[in-house]
């Protein structure tokens, strides 16, 4: 006898070590390990999902004390041996629980669902419900099934023991299908003689058959194609000389024609980096290497040389960037160069899109992988290099459970895999360049444009002297330089900071700002639906005409965003064609890529946009990148604010003076002297790292110092807060005195849907204690959960709001 050890998917009553089930006989042969099984969980045995960790034969326990497992989820295993070992470390690394770790690394269609059903143990005598509840299937127990009141009654009978309630696991990761045929003959000749010689279709599919006699044949293709008849298939099928089968088909995102693209020359700087790359790459080494480029330096054709050479030599590539920066022009570059062997994995595709390129991956059939964050997990065989573009971008960070880094988990693959993985940025995160500083990662910098243009001039345009001349949106420098612009037929890229930020509304008379309900935090009006909405929980009203409080009908809006820019320059600039992009315009599917291409064929003058616009744009017709407001960010309450607002104005400022004509950049601002702006002016990263590390260093934050940020809530206050100062409390008497514990501190946006947040930052440089301290909040916070208090643990946070 078996057993196999299955990690099972109980919220609430989690542990990290598996449970004990006994495999049986009709399913010994099919079970494997990485495959999702179903099985009867606790006293009432409901049906849950599980993962099979471990098979074993049964040695020292009592098999009459196991139960068994119900039934198998999936035909193939759908982690592999990496993955399941992956998902022990990231469980340790990250404080989560082991299940949510398995669950990260699949397809969204794959994490179970689970639905109740109802069954009856004998016939009912209510006549209406006995016929709604089927004789021998399980009937979904929902509203769409029955009424309220048939579900009431059926709780009632389930009482009596006439039915029973149970729930089971649904199982969404359905894949297409398709018809093919598989040739059966092995005497081609002897066939060939029986058939007629005027039955020329018959021929022509045994002619067929002979030059794939081992291969599924898809019926459609094979009839549309290569001319096959029907009838013909039909008359072999019939004489068993043909089979016929199915085959799986892949959706394919991917509509686009491929434009066949060769390696281009390469830069003596770029050479130099892709040589030192290469050969770790041969020598299959572990390495990370750190590339520091400034903007236009040509790192993305640097990564897709290293890729040709891991093909080359028979491995795969996983290439990771920023959701963001997954623009279509990205995806092309990567598509064009190497063909349908690249899988795209991004938030615009479906769940089945998404399911089938996983699928892709997992079936060898896509060698080169491009995708953000949660395709660091693609189930890759023999990866030869791992790509993080764009590193110090913090959607690598992943803000719910298993909060873990995506470059952490790259390095870990890496290891695994024995290959390196090339880190790249104009703007290296601070940990980053410290590691490559120390030696710990190799450096290699890029100091010059591929097209020898130097990079943009900045100029910083002080806007506490232009409210009062131009009002608070566009400086008189800028709206002179877009004029020029416009004149010479150059395009003009336009940033505003942040989805319309901060266009609240608030009574002239009493001052009173009109808030969401639910969290603490104004409400940002949206002119497209007419409603002042949340940005945080989703809440939405319409605008009011009157203040809310004293009823005075004089209210204003304070603030810009997309919208109000867009119908500004409109009337200033009557002339121009612009194109606005943030969240509300790209919603839709495909509308990225339609404001982009409109862009990109010049059908328009000016591209404005959120942060969306600062990565991976390269257009060479852009002379010009305004910055409308430099400031939001600085004054946020997290050590990494003048970090990101550098990164972000370097970035953005990047996309100007591409290709032959030189760019200018203007960026408008209320804190001129700010360092991470004026360092901007200069595009000076190496002098910001080293300011920023002395100002680090001083404060005691990273990379100076590990931080962890335990945030507990609730929908009361006084819970909330109760529960972290028992958790400072434990904390004192468990870690090293030289930890430093700040908090706790109610979170800066206090509220958010009713819960109310208080966060504990523990501060670090070696600390034995804290690991296990942690694990033991982590393990009571179960039992907390079920009062209702929530703690997140949160190892190097990237966000503090
Ligand atoms: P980065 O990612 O460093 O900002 P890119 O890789 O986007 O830079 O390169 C900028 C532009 O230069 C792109 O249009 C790219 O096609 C082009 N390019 C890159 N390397 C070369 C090269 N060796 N020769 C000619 N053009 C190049
Ligand atoms: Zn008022
Ligand atoms: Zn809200």
């Amino acid at each position: 006898m078996q057993i196999a050890n299955i990690i099972v998917d109980v919220p609430t009553m989690q542990t990290n070590s598996p449970y004990s089930y006994l495999v049986p006989k009709d399913l010994q042969s099919s079970l494997s390990k990485g495959m999702r099984v179903v099985v009867p969980f606790g006293k009432g045995n409901r049906k849950i999902e599980g993962f099979v960790v471990g098979i074993e034969p049964l040695t020292n326990q009592d098999p009459a004390k196991l139960k068994e497992i119900s039934s198998i989820m999936d035909f193939e295993p759908v982690l592999d041996e990496e993955l399941l070992d992956l998902s022990k470390w990231l469980a340790d690394k990250t404080y989560a629980f082991r299940i949510s770790c398995l669950l990260t690394m699949l397809p969204n269609v794959m994490k179970a669902k689970y639905a109740k059903a109802v069954k009856k143990n004998h016939p009912l005598t209510n006549q209406a419900l006995n016929q709604k509840v089927s004789d021998n299937l399980m009937t979904p127990f929902d509203d769409k099934h029955f009424t309220e009141k048939e579900l009431n009654q059926l709780i009632l009978m389930q009482k009596k023991g006439d039915v029973e309630i149970e729930y089971v696991v649904k199982n969404e990761a359905k894949s297409k299908v398709e018809l093919a045929i598989q040739n059966q003959i092995n005497d081609f000749s002897g066939v060939r003689k029986h058939l007629k010689t005027n039955a020329s279709a018959q021929h022509h599919l045994l002619d067929f058959l002979e030059k794939h006699p081992k291969k599924k044949l898809v019926q459609k293709k094979i009839i549309e194609k290569d001319g096959i008849s029907p009838s013909a298939i039909k008359a072999f099928f019939n004489k068993g000389w043909i089979n016929k089968t199915q085959v799986e088909k892949y959706r394919n995102p991917y509509k686009h024609k491929l434009v066949r693209d060769h390696p281009k020359r390469l830069t003596p700087e770029q050479e130099k980096a892709v040589l030192e790359i290469d050969q770790a790459i041969k020598k299959k080494k572990p390495e990370t290497f750190l590339i520091e480029g400034v903007t236009g330096s040509g790192k993305t054709e640097i990564y897709l040389q290293n890729i040709q050479t891991a093909l080359n030599d028979g491995r795969q590539a996983l290439m990771l960037v920023p959701e963001i920066a997954l623009t279509p022009q990205m995806v092309n570059r990567v598509k064009n160069r190497f063909g349908n062997q690249v899988a795209i994995i991004h938030s615009g595709l479906s769940n089945g899109e998404r399911y089938d390129e996983w699928r892709r991956i997992r079936d060898g059939n896509a060698k080169v992988v491009v995708g953000a964050r949660s395709a660091v997990f693609a189930p890759l065989q023999n990866i030869g290099i791992i790509i993080l573009d764009e590193e110090h971008d913090t959607s690598y960070k992943q803000d719910e459970n298993p909060r873990y880094h995506t470059r952490d988990v790259a390095i870990w693959r890496s290891k695994y895999h024995h290959c390196p993985v090339v880190l790249g940025s104009a703007t290296p995160s601070l940990e980053s360049r410290a590691r490559a500083g120390k030696g710990v990662y190799h450096f290699i910098r890029l100091t010059k444009r591929v097209n020898q243009q130097q990079l943009p001039e900045v100029e910083i345009v002080d806007m506490t002297k232009e409210v009062a001349k131009s009002g608070d949106i566009f400086s008189e420098e800028l709206l002179q330089a877009i004029n020029e612009k416009l004149t010479k037929h150059e395009q003009v890229v336009l940033m505003l900071n942040r989805r319309g930020f901060s266009s609240f509304m608030m009574c002239r008379d009493c001052g009173y700002v009109l808030m969401c309900p639910n969290c603490d935090i104004s409400l940002t009006m949206h002119l497209d639906s007419h409603t002042m909405k949340c940005h945080y929980c989703g809440f939405e009203e319409p605008i009011p005409n009157v203040c809310p409080k004293c009823h005075s009908h004089n209210i204003r809006y304070f603030g810009t965003g997309t919208e109000k820019v867009e119908q500004e320059l409109a009337k200033i600039l009557p002339q121009a064609r612009i194109l606005r992009m943030d969240v509300d315009t790209t919603k839709r599917k495909g509308a990225h890529e339609r404001i982009l291409n409109e862009f990109g064929e010049q059908k328009a003058d000016i591209l404005l946009g959120t942060q969306m616009i600062a990565k991976g744009l390269d257009f060479p017709n852009v002379t010009l990148v305004g910055v409308l407001n430099a400031d939001t960010g600085l004054d946020l309450p997290d050590f990494r604010a003048s970090e990101r607002t550098f990164d972000l104005l370097t970035q953005v400022a990047g996309r100007a003076g591409r290709a032959d004509k030189a760019g200018k950049v203007i960026i408008q601002t209320f804190n001129p002297e700010h360092y991470a702006i004026q360092l901007v002016k200069k595009q000076d990263y190496e002098t910001f790292y080293k300011k920023e590390m002395k100002l680090r260093h001083l404060a005691g934050y990273a990379p100076y110092y590990f931080t962890v940020k335990l945030t507990v809530s609730s929908t009361k206050e006084q819970q909330a807060a109760g529960k972290s100062y028992e958790i400072l409390k434990y904390l004192k008497t468990q870690l090293s005195h030289k930890t430093m514990i700040l908090g706790p501190t109610p979170r800066p946006i206090a509220r958010i849907k009713n819960r109310y947040y208080y966060q504990i930052i523990i501060k670090y440089k070696v600390d034995k204690k804290l690991s296990p301290a942690l694990k033991q909040i982590l393990q009571s916070s179960q039992q907390e959960a079920r009062k209702g208090l929530r703690i997140a643990i949160d190892s190097e946070p990237v966000n503090f709001m």
